[in-house]
């Protein structure tokens, strides 16, 4: 009988591929791989540790698959086991913490398990690149890896601590991963890592990059989802025309008010990131911009918060994923004084998220009567849903092929929810 093997995959898109591309691994060596611990030989919890509810999320389900009976094999990996490590060998005893460095080698770890070898876990080689192309996978994107770490040390952030210094990869191991991905059947494909504007192989830059991607000979929509407003070129502005590039980015804005950006020590003004966004929309007047906003970070004055809700209303976002600041050990913005109170940054963090709901809703309801070329990912007995070029939700009432594009025409908008989907028909299959 084939080994089950279980992943739970918390925090950012990095992980996921990392996760794709270990489920995909195992599926070579014989194992059935599924989303979670129940009956598995080994479960794989790929945790995040960003903020501190991360941390609590990444234990919760560490303790919910050891309180349903797992008694398998238990591996806690990703970032939060770099950042907690030694407390959670205390705290789980029999689990492998393994490192984001060791991660790739995971597979490894538990063939040998399996074979009653004794692997020291931090021998294991792995490599933060050593991922093969994920054939089988959990999710209808391909998502690629092509950076990791961060050097900017923004004052909030622990990532750096986890993820180590920024380190990209060869440019040829990319093109040949997205070549495989593409005939492995996937038709988009998301780019990926922890600063991935920082991207810098020998002479090869960010924008080069994308350049060279978009060039393959090959039929396929390329996302860059997550990426750092500081460092657009105009080239990078140009390559965004192509239609191999689908018109949405995150742009991590964090807060409005320029004051609290130094505090921040983020690399850009709130002057730039208007800028960018400005040029983003004379591009593609619907060009779908999300973020992240922080809201109490210390010092935060109610005139600076109001600066973040005047941008929810005037950047016209697509999404905003509002955060309460959370302090982190180790970080300098741990060390500042003049904190905002809890219930302080509960009440901010609602009147932001009223704010963005609207923001949202506004900003979709401009794609009724309009066409998208969507990408099925779920299929329901009485309806399908995918996403399409601007990373919105689209839903349609009847059974289609998953992994297939379809144009469609949007006729509505479900009102209801916190991600209003887009009600389209198909026009062309
Ligand atoms: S850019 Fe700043 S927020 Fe983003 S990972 Fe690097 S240090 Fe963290």
């Amino acid at each position: 009988m084939k080994k089950k093997v279980g992943f739970k995959t918390l925090g950012c898109r990095l992980n996921q591929f990392e996760t794709d591309a270990l489920a995909s691994r195992f599926v070579g060596l014989g194992y059935e791989v599924v989303e979670d611990s129940k009956d598995t030989d080994v479960f794989v919890v790929n945790t995040c540790t960003v903020t501190n509810q991360s941390d609590q999320k990444s234990r919760y389900v560490v303790n919910n698959a050891l309180n349903s009976g797992h008694s398998g094999m238990l591996i806690i990996t990703g970032c939060m086991a770099n950042h907690h490590k030694e407390k959670l060998e205390q705290r789980y005893p029999n689990a492998y913490v393994v490192g984001n460095e060791q991660k790739s080698a995971i597979p490894q770890l538990v063939e040998a398990h399996f074979h009653k070898e004794i692997v020291p876990v931090n021998q294991n080689k792995g490599g933060v690149f050593s991922y093969a192309p994920a054939a089988d996978t959990f999710h209808t994107r391909s998502m690629i890896k092509i950076q990791d770490g961060c050097d900017n040390y923004c004052t909030f952030c622990i990532i750096p601590k986890v993820r180590g210094r920024a380190v990209s990869r060869p440019v040829n191991e990319i093109l040949k991963n997205i070549r495989l991905v593409i005939g492995f059947g996937y038709n988009e494909v998301v780019i990926t890592g922890v600063n991935i504007s920082r991207y810098k192989h020998e002479e090869t830059n960010f924008s080069g990059l994308i350049k060279q991607i978009v060039d393959l000979d090959l039929d396929f929509r390329l996302r860059i989802s997550s990426i750092e407003p500081d460092s657009f070129d105009d080239e990078f502005f140009e390559l965004l025309k192509h239609p191999k590039i689908t018109p949405h980015l995150h742009l991590c804005l964090q807060s409005a008010s320029e004051s609290v950006l130094l505090k921040m020590r983020r690399m850009y003004t709130y002057k730039l990131y208007k800028r960018t966004v400005d040029r983003l929309r004379e591009i593609d007047p619907l060009f779908n911009v999300t973020t992240d906003i922080i809201v109490g970070f210390p010092e935060e004055s109610e005139s600076d918060f109001q600066q973040s809700i005047e941008a929810v209303k005037d950047l016209r976002f697509g999404h905003v994923h509002t955060f309460k600041y959370s302090k982190r050990e180790d970080t300098r913005a741990a060390r500042m004084t003049n904190i905002v109170s809890e219930k302080e940054k509960t009440r901010r963090s609602e009147l932001l998220r009223q704010e963005a709901r609207q923001a949202k809703l506004n900003y979709r309801q401009q794609f009724i009567g309009k066409q998208q070329q969507v990408l099925i990912d779920t299929i329901k007995d009485d309806y399908s849903k995918g996403y399409g070029e601007y990373y919105i939700p689209v839903k349609v009432n009847e059974k289609l092929a998953k992994n297939r594009l379809y144009n469609m025409q949007i006729v509505d908008i479900e009102l209801n929810g916190e991600d209003p989907c887009l009600i389209a028909e198909v026009v062309a299959k």
